[in-house]
């Protein structure tokens, strides 16, 4: 009978410690990161704690009886080596648990996985307009309205499975937000090295491939397809163009993509972001 509630019978026995090798009980060390901890009762958080568990068992079910949801999990280290949901845990065994938007420490890890193991997509809250434009600067998925209203902006998080960006604590405390971040900067430019920091996204980016006012993609053009919607003497001095796809505005690589391309090297060299200021409009 293992559909019960496993958790409270394990955490009524605080002294595995002194005795992890029962009759018929094996015993992990486990510890849980980050808002994974929000998962556990007090006594567990933080800290790596003694799991009794029959064989065999896989990690997966260990991890929920241990009360954390797996939709939550996004990396599992078994003696530090990676493993999945299906992994057979084995007496003794170090078994360390990361959530779906954890980036520290498992940044090595996430580089030699062949797939991404999340979708770095956002929404983001009235005030953060510029660093929504900075996002999509380097091809993120990033949905902004300077006119979204909390239950909105909360509902495309959850229908979409977008992370919220907000500076609004109360908005991340509402309960369809599962994946959100409150962002500590203030300037922009600050702003956009810290996500980019927290999310490890610089391995991830696609610099100008995305529409700055509206999130739309970007497709080459040809000059001749869109030089009666240039400045005057552009389509003399830039020979390439590309148009987003969902409002027609056109972009070319001027002087202010020179400055925008600096900003991009700056942060995805995780230096801070250059001092003058850039509007991507
Ligand atoms: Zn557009």
């Amino acid at each position: 009978m293992n559909t019960g509630d496993p958790v409270r019978v394990i955490a009524s026995g605080s002294d595995h410690r002194a005795s992890p090798r029962q009759a018929s009980s094996e015993a992990i060390s486990f510890r849980f990161y980050a808002e994974l901890n929000d998962f556990l009762p007090p006594t567990r958080r933080g800290i790596s704690f003694l799991y009794p568990f029959e064989m065999p068992a896989a990690v997966k079910d260990l991890i929920e009886a241990a009360g954390v949801p797996h939709t939550e999990v996004d990396l599992i280290l078994a003696n530090g080596e990676s493993v999945g949901f299906d992994y057979l845990v084995r007496d003794g065994d170090r078994i360390s648990v990361y959530p779906v938007f954890e980036s520290l420490d498992i940044t090595p890890i996430l580089r030699v996985r062949p797939e991404p193991l999340r979708r770095n997509r956002f929404v983001l809250d009235t005030h953060l307009g510029r660093l929504a434009a900075y996002l999509r600067l380097l091809g993120f998925d990033s949905l902004y309205r300077n006119d979204y209203a909390d239950e909105e902006l909360a509902d495309i998080a959850q229908c979409e499975r977008r992370i919220v960006l907000t500076r609004d604590r109360g908005l991340l405390k509402r309960s369809q937000v599962t994946h959100g971040y409150c962002v500590r900067a203030t300037n922009p430019r600050q702003q956009l090295a810290e996500v980019v920091r927290r999310f490890d996204l610089a391995g991830a980016a696609h610099p100008f491939t995305r529409c700055l006012r509206c999130n739309g993609m970007l497709r080459p053009v040809p000059k001749e397809a869109v030089d009666h919607l240039l400045p005057p003497g552009t389509a003399e001095r830039y020979r390439e163009y590309a148009q987003c796809e969902s409002c027609d505005q056109v972009y070319w690589p001027g002087s202010h993509h020179r400055r925008l391309r600096r900003l991009v090297d700056g942060v995805l060299q995780g230096d801070p972001a250059p001092d003058e200021d850039l509007h991507p409009e």
